[in-house]
Formats: structure tokens, C-alpha cells, sequence
């Protein structure tokens, strides 16, 4: 039988997974039991709106038996069971629609990074394994199908008899070598630990064959060992458990057994709450960003039980979206166990419970960003972006919720600040709080427009997410305090005496500016003498509530929008070029020459394009002969 091939990137995972120097290689048996166990849980689901399937607990179990003689490790469980296809698809390929893809080759060699961000589940069986055999009855077939593999090579798949639903895993445990030892996976000690470890709280029982001595019966103070099936975990769900039993490993663990993520969550919230509503939660705050979370594909929710059963894997409702990065299990006992997916919207209860966990997590990250600032620093590099959505999105109407969450680089040793550090130390006469956008920092810092802001000892707050000037707009204010942008019109920080001798300079050179503006009609709304420049001479400014950032951001979306900033060419008049200007008196070409060129280097700061590059660089040619 002609082998199948995985499919190539699953095949290239899979050659990293087998060679990388994992370290705690016995967890590959915590993700087989949790595949086992969702595969019961798929069962007890269905038979919750099934009425032809009745679910009796007792038929449902996950049992682990070891071998020595023929070195095998079989786990077998009674849930939903697969179909060929599902053998095919399920087990023929890895990272699921090119996740690989996002990882860089760098990345990629490092099977770690590979294994923390997707979590190669099954194929964990590889690490102690040299053949894995997968034979599997789905519910509602009566035919089986046997999966088997010796790793990247590729697998076949064959028909097989198996008497009921469900599935059988049998590792051939890899012989010791002299570096690793193996044969631990075959003893009943050791898997018994690893099983209390990573898998007590499943709440279906792990059944195990296990040695036990017991009285004989026909002589006294003598016993006997005898083989007796025992379950081997406790079932008591975590969440049921007092916080002050567990550890934070223990949280870990959970996180990982239920493949909330793969890396270390930063926080743990662990509710018990018996108040207008009564449900329990454990809920983390990750530490890495999903690969696709920023994508559509991204599916918020929390896994949501009626007193101890499932009955959904990912209820979105349960959070809102700018806390979407929310990982975790809501159970209740108020929630009825047949309810569907519709009737859970409206359900008041689960309303006042997502009202609740909103009010937890936002509690949890205050503390956090008060307490324990780097990791709240990490947490906001992952899922920052998704709270300045938040702030943005719905007209505002979580901004109040959202703001104090808020970091942005600052100009002052281009740290994080959040808004409330940044107003608590600023100068009695900074007027407001100063923003400038950017592609990055240090872009941004080149911008003639920072210079005087900068000049006055104020700090500005660096913007170069997208998002960072839309979600400001929205706020408007922080504690009474507006937001302003370098670049726009009236910085507020010219005394009475600067106004006027600025006033008095517009009017000085009216005519310049004017016939300045006049040839650049449609590009700029007006010439100014600048108040904010010191070392460079032009700049370009705006007025209204379109800056030059927010333009690039609209025109550069999908359906582009042609919205432009009114933009103002601002002339610094302590500057030598200003001197030339003047000296040009009435020379026409010359002024329209160098207009051009003042007002292309203006939008080449800001980033823009120019629209005529040939006739730029013949300019400066022009003025090089
Ligand atoms: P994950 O569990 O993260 O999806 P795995 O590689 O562990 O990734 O498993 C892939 C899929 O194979 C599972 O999502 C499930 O559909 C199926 N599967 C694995 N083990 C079992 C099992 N014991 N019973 C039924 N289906 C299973």
C-alpha cells in the first residue's frame, strides 16, 4: 500500500517537532487525553440537541494501557470517533491553512516557536513514538479506519474492524538510547503522575490497569497483587476548586490542557462570584498574539458550561470585542443546558455575566498596569492595537472604559507612558497633550514639527499604529485635557508677545505669501510664517480634523477614500532660505522655482509622495548650475 505524504509544510512541522530537543516530552499524553476528551464532549454535546442519542455518563471514559512486552502505549477513548476523511484531514495535515506561512524561515528552524504558537497536538505522540497506529469508528458509521504512521515519511490509511464508536491510539514507544530514556512511558507509576499532573480535572475518568495488593482470601495477613482497572483522575474541574488549593502552575497547566494558547498566559482571573448571578471562571490574559488575530479569521470567545457540561466552545457574547484576546471557561448553574445559540444572546443571565467578566478583565489589567508594569507592557505590545479599536469603534461609547488601559511611546526617553502619567507630569503651562503620527519613531522625531514643542520641555506622544490618531479623536479629551497635534495650526504655546510680532511678520510679507499660496493653488490652503520651526525651514501643517497621517491611512484602504488635510506650507522666516526668498523681489521664475522645490521637500518630510519627481530633481539642478 503506496504511502500517503503529508502535506509539505505539515511534513517539514513534523520533521522539527520529532528532532527538537523537547524538554518535557511527556505531555504528548496530556494532548492525546485532551483530544480524547473533546472527542467526548463532541458526544455529549450532540446529545444535548439529538434526541436519538441518549448520553450515559458511564459509557464514556478515556483508558490507558501499557505494554512492556511489545513496548505499546494504547490510549483509547469512547467519544465521537472519525470518519476516513476526518483520519485524512485531521491527521494528514498540521498547521492548518498556512499558519506556517506567517513564521519567517528564522523561525521556522526553531521547533519550539513553531510548537508554542500552534501546538502540534497528536503529533506530540512523535516525540516517544516510532509508529503511531490511530483505528477509528465515527459515530453513525459502521465501518472503522486504521491511520498509522512512523512520522514525516507520510501514513496510510486502510479499512479495519472495530467493534464500537470511538477511537484507539497505539504508540510503539521509541526504543531508550543513551541520552533519552523511553521506557518511563511504559511504567504505571509514570504515566500515573503524568496523568495527575496535566490531566486530573478531565472530567471524564482516565481508567487505568493498575497492580494492587489485596487480602487473599484463604489466608489471613496474606496478600496478593492483583490487576484492577482504578480511575485515575480526580474530575473535580478546577474551577470548582478554591483558589487558595491551587497553584499557579496549576492555572498553567490548565491553559495549556485546554489549548487556550501555547505560550505562558500573563495572568490568571480566577471568579467565584455569588451575587445577582452565580457562575465560576478562570480566564488569562495571554502573552503572545494568536497569528491570526488581527485577522477576520479570528474567532473570539469563552468556552461556556452549564454546571459542568459544555455546551459551547467558543461563546463570543461572553466578551467584548476590544477584550476578544480574553482566553478561558464561564460555568453556571442558571443557564439551562439546552439553550441555543440564539436564545443565549438574549439570555439575561449571560448579559450580566459578560457585564461581570468585562468589569474583571478591565480590573485585572488596571492592576496589572499598576503592579507589574512589564508585564502589562507585554500584554499591551500583543493586544494594545485592540484597545485603541476598542476606543475607536461604537462612536466612542467604551472609550471611558478603554483610556486608562492606553500606552503610547513617549518622547521622553521613548518609554510607555499612559495617559494619566503623562497629564500628572506635565508642565503647569502646557495647555495640552501634544501627539505626533508617524511611520515610526524615528521618522516621527525627524519632523521639523516637533522641534518647538519639543523646545518648550513639553512631552509629545509618538504615534505609529494606525489606529493611535483615529482613536484619539474619539477620546477628544483627557481629564480635561485636549489632545493637539504638532502639525496642526495653533499649538497653543505662543505667549501675547509672540502672536504679535508673528502678526506683524504675516503682514509684512503679505505679498510674498500670497503670491506664494497663488502658485501652489489646489496643493495648499495658505503660506505662513511659521511659529514652530527653529533649524529647519519648511514645514507643512494642517488645519480642520484631517491630518496628513489620517489622509495616508484613508487613501492606502481598500476602498480608498480621496479625503485630503488642509494642509498649510509653513516658512520658517528666521531661516537663510527665507532671506533668499525675499531677495528674489518680483523675480517670477525664480519664486515659482523655488516655491516648488520649498513645498516638495515639505511633503517629503511628511512621508508624501510628489507628484511630478522628474521636474523635482531638475529643479535642483536648476539651482546647481
Ligand atoms: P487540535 O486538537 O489542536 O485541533 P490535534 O492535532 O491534536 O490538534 O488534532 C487534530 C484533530 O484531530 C482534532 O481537532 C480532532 O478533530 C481530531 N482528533 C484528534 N484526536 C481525536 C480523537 N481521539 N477522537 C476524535 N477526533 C480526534
Amino acid at each position: 500500500m503506496a504511502k500517503k505524504q503529508f502535506k509539505a509544510e505539515s511534513k517539514r512541522l513534523l520533521e522539527m517537532m520529532i528532532n527538537s530537543i523537547y524538554t518535557q516530552r511527556e505531555i504528548f499524553l496530556r494532548e492525546l487525553i485532551s483530544n480524547a476528551s473533546d472527542a467526548i464532549d463532541k458526544i455529549y454535546y450532540k446529545a444535548l440537541t439529538d434526541d436519538n442519542l441518549t448520553f450515559n455518563k458511564e459509557d464514556y471514559y478515556v483508558k490507558i494501557t501499557a505494554d512492556k512486552a511489545s513496548r505499546t502505549l494504547t490510549i483509547t477513548d469512547t467519544g465521537i470517533g472519525m470518519t476516513k476523511e476526518d483520519l485524512e484531514n485531521n491527521l494528514g495535515v498540521i498547521a492548518k491553512s498556512g499558519s506556517l506561512a506567517f513564521k519567517s524561515e528564522n523561525e521556522a528552524k526553531d521547533g519550539h516557536n513553531i510548537i508554542g504558537q500552534f501546538g502540534v497536538g497528536f503529533y506530540s505522540a512523535f516525540m516517544v513514538a516510532d509508529v503511531v497506529t490511530v483505528t477509528s469508528r465515527a459515530l453513525g458509521s459502521d465501518e472503522a479506519f486504521k491511520w498509522e504512521s512512523e512520522g514525516a515519511e507520510g501514513y496510510t490509511l486502510t479499512p479495519a474492524e472495530k467493534e464500537s464508536i470511538g477511537t484507539e491510539i497505539v504508540l510503539k514507544i521509541k526504543e531508550n538510547t543513551e541520552d533519552d530514556q523511553y521506557d518511563e512511558y511504559l511504567e504505571e507509576y509514570r504515566l500515573r503522575a503524568i496523568v495527575k499532573k496535566y490531566s486530573d480535572f478531565i472530567r471524564y475518568p482516565i481508567k487505568m490497569d493498575v497492580k494492587t495488593q489485596r487480602p487473599k482470601e484463604d489466608a489471613e495477613n496474606e496478600f496478593e497483587e492483583v490487576q484492577e482497572e482504578q480511575t485515575i483522575n480526580s474530575m473535580v474541574p478546577i474551577w470548582r476548586k478554591n483558589k487558595g488549593e491551587l497553584t499557579d502552575a496549576d492555572y498553567e497547566n490548565f491553559y495549556n490542557e485546554k489549548r487556550y494558547g501555547f505560550d505562558k498566559p500573563l495572568k490568571h482571573i480566577h471568579v467565584k462570584a455569588d451575587g445577582a448571578v452565580v457562575y465560576n471562571a478562570i480566564l488569562f490574559i495571554p502573552e503572545n498574539t494568536p497569528f491570526d488575530y488581527y485577522t477576520k479569521e479570528y474567532e473570539k470567545g469563552l468556552e461556556l458550561y452549564s454546571n459542568g457540561v459544555l455546551i459551547m466552545d467558543k461563546c463570543g457574547d461572553l466578551l467584548p470585542d476590544y477584550f476578544s484576546f480574553v482566553k478561558g471557561m464561564v460555568d453556571s448553574e442558571d443557564l439551562s443546558l439546552n439553550i441555543s445559540r440564539e436564545m443565549l444572546q438574549h439570555d439575561r443571565q449571560l448579559t450580566l455575566i459578560a457585564k461581570n467578566i468585562k468589569n474583571k478583565v478591565k480590573g485585572a489589567l488596571q492592576s496589572m498596569l499598576k503592579d507589574e508594569r512589564e508585564n502589562y507592557e507585554k500584554f499591551f505590545e500583543s493586544f494594545g492595537r485592540g484597545l485603541k479599536f476598542g476606543v475607536y469603534n461604537d462612536y466612542g461609547m467604551n472609550k471611558e472604559d478603554l483610556q486608562d488601559l492606553l500606552l503610547f511611546t513617549s518622547s521622553q526617553e521613548k518609554k510607555l507612558v499612559s495617559l494619566d502619567e503623562y497629564v500628572s507630569r506635565m508642565p503647569e503651562d502646557q495647555k495640552y497633550i501634544y501627539y505626533a503620527s508617524g511611520d515610526s519613531i524615528d521618522r516621527i522625531e525627524k519632523l521639523p514639527q516637533t522641534e518647538m514643542v519639543l523646545d518648550k520641555g513639553y512631552e509629545i506622544l509618538y504615534f505609529t499604529d494606525d489606529v493611535d490618531e483615529f482613536a484619539i479623536k474619539m477620546l477628544m479629551k483627557y481629564k480635561e485635557k485636549e489632545f493637539k497635534s504638532v502639525s496642526s495650526g495653533d499649538l497653543g504655546i505662543d505667549s501675547e508677545a509672540d502672536k504679535q510680532e508673528n502678526e506683524a511678520e504675516e503682514s509684512d510679507n503679505k505679498e510674498l505669501f500670497e503670491a506664494m499660496g497663488g502658485l501652489l493653488a489646489g496643493k495648499v490652503k495658505s503660506v505662513k510664517a511659521s511659529k514652530r520651526l527653529k533649524s529647519h525651514p519648511v514645514c507643512l501643517s494642517t488645519e480642520g480634523d484631517v491630518s496628513i497621517e489620517m489622509e495616508k491611512i484613508l487613501k492606502a484602504m481598500p476602498n480608498g477614500q480621496d479625503i485630503q488635510a488642509d494642509k498649510v506650507l509653513e516658512i520658517n522666516t528666521n531661516h537663510e532660505v527665507f532671506t533668499s526668498l525675499k531677495a528674489l523681489q518680483g523675480d517670477q521664475d525664480k519664486l515659482k522655482l523655488y516655491t516648488n522645490l520649498l513645498y516638495n521637500q515639505a511633503l517629503l518630510i511628511e512621508g508624501l509622495p510628489i507628484a511630478d519627481p522628474v521636474e523635482f530633481t531638475n529643479d535642483i539642478c536648476k539651482i546647481m548650475v
